[in-house]
């Protein structure tokens, strides 16, 4: 009974997710209801390009408890526009968010490396100039970040590195630069051996927990039929991924949540701030 009275305060915020996605943003009301009922107090939601960034404003918006960041994504950068830096600039700094999803990603050959650079050294200048919290992606394309950081240092403000696949000697090099690391379903998968490791290397005042939903679904016994993420199975992804690293489940969620509140609290309204206190 105990352990269950425990797990029913447990709270959780979702430090990467997309909920203006098309396949989900329909049901959003009971996305929002279900995430709360889990535990999920607040979902920090990225925007992909810039086509998305109204329906993310919308949705800050209407929910108080969705954060949203703004960014483009290194898929989606045929979409730029000639002056995506001075809009997304001009946004962020009119509003209360945070800056992303943006970041570096290698797994396409063929992808603009040089471009991906240099709308990602944007998206770090942006979040320096404007003191925000920076969400980034990145996939097979660690060195290249390492240069970028060893050139623009330190984050001013904390950011995080999302649904974290390095490995565990990059995490020290990236908490030098003021990142946290973050876990998504991946950690739940069986063969998961790498993310794990990295998982075990993070000290526990670096860690965040993700969905990135709709997608990632984590390998859980009773899974939804349509695939489908959505941030009330934070918990989940919580629970397997304190086993994997060998920590208490009630110790490992509340580090989290203390971590996702101590980069997000600014971008958090503050009666809900308080209410949730
Ligand atoms: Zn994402």
């Amino acid at each position: 009974m105990a352990s269950e009275s425990s797990e029913k305060i447990m709270q959780y915020v979702d430090a990467h997710c997309h909920l203006h996605d098309r396949r989900i943003i329909g049901d959003i009301s009971g996305i929002v209801q279900r995430a709360e009922a889990a535990g999920v107090t607040h979902m920090v939601t990225c925007a992909t390009m810039e086509e998305n960034f109204y329906a993310t404003a919308t949705l800050a918006s209407q929910y108080p408890a969705i954060v949203p960041c703004y960014g483009i994504h290194p898929w989606f950068l045929d979409s730029l526009s000639p002056c995506w830096q001075q809009e997304l600039g001009d946004r962020v700094a009119a509003e209360v968010c945070g800056i992303g999803e943006t970041g570096l990603d290698f797994m396409d050959k063929n992808a603009d490396r040089d471009l991906q650079m240099e709308v990602l050294t944007g998206h770090l200048s942006l979040a320096r100039d404007l003191e925000r919290p920076i969400n980034i992606h990145i996939r097979k394309a660690w060195d290249a970040f390492i240069r970028l950081l060893k050139k623009t240092g330190p984050l001013k403000t904390p950011g995080l590195v999302h649904s974290f696949s390095g490995s565990a000697d990059m995490v020290k090099l990236l908490m030098r630069y003021n990142l946290y690391i973050s876990f998504s379903g991946s950690v739940t998968r069986p063969g998961a051996k790498k993310v794990v490791k990295a998982l075990k290397a993070v000290p526990g005042d670096r860690i965040l927990l993700e969905t990135d939903t709709p997608d990632i679904y984590p390998s859980v016994p009773d899974p939804d039929p349509h695939g489908l993420n959505e941030p009330k199975n934070l918990p989940v992804i919580a629970q397997i991924a304190s086993a994997r690293a060998g920590v208490p489940v009630p110790d490992f969620v509340r580090q989290a949540y203390a971590n996702a509140l101590e980069i997000f609290a600014p971008l958090i309204p503050p009666a809900i701030h308080a209410l949730r206190h």
